[in-house]
């Protein structure tokens, strides 16, 4: 069965997209820690990050760069975290979190996002790209 993020990839699950190429796609994060903070994700389907071939580990982390200044344009932030997880979904992903404090990279600290501010910080973001 394919992932979530191979259904949003694919159309099949809407998302607050931001931007994709042939290997990989960005998505605002459902359940944020912050305001702005994106998934980077490649279109292939693989479990584990340091499963990925050397190719599209590398053109991840270049994609995921890309993303990142294009948030840390849009969002008022000290500064772009990045963390790797994967306990929820098992398609390999780079967390980018706008971060002003250690608090912000802890997944227990959500913040509320109507629908309209995620279509809004989408927009901003992409036009930051
Ligand atoms: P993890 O697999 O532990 O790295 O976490 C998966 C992340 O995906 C969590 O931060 C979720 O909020 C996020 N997530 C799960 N489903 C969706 C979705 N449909 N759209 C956007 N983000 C999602």
């Amino acid at each position: 069965m394919s992932s979530i993020f191979t259904k949003i990839i694919n159309g099949e699950i809407p998302c607050y997209k931001i931007a994709e190429d042939d290997n990989f796609f960005a998505f605002l994060d459902i359940n944020p820690n912050t305001k702005g903070h994106t998934l980077c994700v490649p279109k292939k389907e693989v479990d584990k990050l340091f499963d990925l071939d050397d190719e599209l580990y590398l053109g991840l982390m270049q994609f995921s760069k890309k993303i990142a200044a294009a948030i840390k344009k849009t969002v008022p932030c000290d500064r772009i975290g990045m963390t790797i997880i994967g306990l929820e979904v098992p398609h390999a992903h780079v967390h980018l979190i706008p971060l002003n404090t250690m608090d912000d990279m802890r997944f227990h600290k959500k913040v509320a996002m109507s629908t309209a501010e995620f279509e809004a910080l989408a927009e901003s973001i992409k036009a930051n790209l």
